[in-house]
């Protein structure tokens, strides 16, 4: 068979999946597990927007889903600044991960990917489905969901987030850390 395979993929033996993490949640370590099975390294990548607003600071971000990977050996976290493409390459990856959860989704992340490649011809968007169980968690859904919630919130937030992750959070909403 004479078919081209995509640079990329001839040898896709590193990745980066990059986003806010803002907190990071469940649906975020399923595809870091996942991604890390796929290459042989997988860089978290945690996006610095200083026109941003955020819960926890990039620092901050790297040290959650560093305490919630750390029994993953070829994962890393760092933060960055500047386009995704850019601190891919920087990376020597030749893979951005992403993950889908619903079709509004797909339509962003196509939209993202088309440009991406434009920017970068040589750089492959692997899409992993979110799997069953978190395809519903979002960033923006916990942060809600701790402002909100009234009283014990720990077992609730165990469903969405590292168990890691729920006492800075709580302590960040409450004003107490
Ligand atoms: P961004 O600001 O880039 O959307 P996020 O931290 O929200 O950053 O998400 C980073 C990546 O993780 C995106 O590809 C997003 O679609 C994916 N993602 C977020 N939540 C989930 C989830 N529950 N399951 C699978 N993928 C997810």
């Amino acid at each position: 068979m004479d078919q081209e395979v995509p640079l990329a993929l001839q040898s896709a033996s590193d990745a980066v999946y990059v986003g806010s993490f803002d907190p990071p949640t469940l649906g975020h370590l399923d595809i870091i597990r996942r991604g890390s099975l796929l290459f042989q390294t997988l860089t978290v990548g945690i996006g610095f927007n200083p026109d941003k607003q955020t819960l926890f600071t990039p620092d901050e971000r790297v040290e959650l889903v560093r305490r919630m990977t750390s029994e993953l050996p070829n994962v890393c976290v760092e933060s960055f600044e500047g386009l995704s493409v850019t601190f891919a390459e920087s990376r020597q990856a030749q893979v951005l991960l992403r993950g889908v959860r619903t079709v509004s989704d797909i339509e962003l992340e196509f939209t993202m990917a088309l440009t991406n490649r434009t920017l970068a011809p040589d750089m492959e968007t692997v899409f992993l489905m979110a799997s069953e169980k978190y395809s519903h968690v979002s960033s923006t859904l916990i942060r809600q969901i701790a402002r909100m919630g009234q009283g014990s919130l720990e077992g609730k937030l165990q469903e969405f987030v590292p168990q890691c992750v729920i006492t800075p959070l709580l302590s960040r909403v409450r004003g107490t850390g």
